[in-house]
């Protein structure tokens, strides 16, 4: 059996979101040269350095940039007043 959780959702303006960005694997095409294509493996960006800095966007497993990993992008919706939920 399985239950179905239903959200009901009021018009209250209580609501609040929050919205938190990853970035997925490179999608880097490294043989794009020579007319290829082959990506470097890299399963998941990880900043080289302090957020702020230049090196915030460089990813330290593969040295790409950010904008090449795939961006996944989840927005979480808080409703109602339980956020003194222990
Ligand atoms: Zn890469």
């Amino acid at each position: 059996m399985k239950k179905r959780q239903v959200v009901v959702k009021k018009s209250s303006s209580n609501r609040t979101s929050s919205v938190t960005v990853r970035y997925g694997e490179c999608l880097k095409n490294h043989a794009a040269n020579i007319g290829g294509y082959a990506v470097d493996g890299c399963r998941e960006f990880m900043a080289s350095g302090a957020e702020g800095t230049a090196a915030a966007v460089a990813c330290a497993a593969c040295g790409c940039h950010r904008s090449f990993h795939r961006r996944e992008v989840n927005e979480v919706v808080y409703e109602g007043s339980s956020t003194s939920d222990a």
